[in-house]
């Protein structure tokens, strides 16, 4: 099965200046398409051939995980955004309020985590099979599907998804992706 760059949901210069168009050019246009384009060329021949992205996260390794997961990863963030500020929907705040005390302790909580991950990577927020909430970070391509746990949030934190906008201040970029959050999104997949 051949995979494809997903359509986004929003025009590519929607969601400026917080995430400029060349950003989009570059993370969307270029970065995504390139591992979908290896991806496409590394599973002909392979047990992944026609295997979901899903089933190449959970059993790939190497470079088919790298480019299955970055795809997966990347179609997830970006369907995450939106240029129309949202509201929490309740049913999320208070799952939030349960597991981290208030929203505004979460997102201390989640920046930081993204903020201090150590290179490239992704924070991530989850639900585990009783629906608690856990905050992670993964390097690299790291999903927390291969943990067991529903990924419901993630921050892209690859220097390639801030330094054309905001070069080296990486919370600078994390504090403008969440106010591009749709929120209405992360509480559907709880
Ligand atoms: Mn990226």
């Amino acid at each position: 099965m051949s995979h494809s760059l997903p359509e986004l949901p929003y025009s590519p210069e929607a969601l400026a200046p917080a995430m400029s168009r060349e950003t989009m050019d570059y993370h969307y246009g270029k970065h995504l398409k390139t591992y979908i384009d290896n991806l496409n060329r590394l599973i002909p021949g392979t047990p992944f051939e026609d295997a979901t992205l899903e089933e190449m996260i959970l059993k790939a390794d190497g470079s088919i995980f790298n480019n299955a997961a970055q795809t997966w990863n990347h179609t997830f963030f970006f369907n995450t955004l939106t240029p129309t500020p949202v509201d929490m929907p309740q049913a999320l705040k208070t799952a939030i309020e349960r597991d981290f005390g208030s929203v505004e302790d979460f997102r201390t909580e989640f920046l930081q985590a993204a903020a201090t991950l150590f290179g490239s990577g992704w924070a991530w927020l989850s639900a585990d099979k009783d629906g608690r909430l856990s905050i992670s970070a993964e390097s690299n391509a790291g999903n927390p599907l291969r943990h067991g746990l529903r990924p419901l949030l993630t921050a892209d934190v690859w220097e390639h998804a801030y330094y054309i906008d905001y070069r080296n201040r990486r919370a600078d970029y994390l504090a403008a992706w969440w106010n591009l959050v749709d929120w209405n999104i992360v509480a559907g997949r709880l």
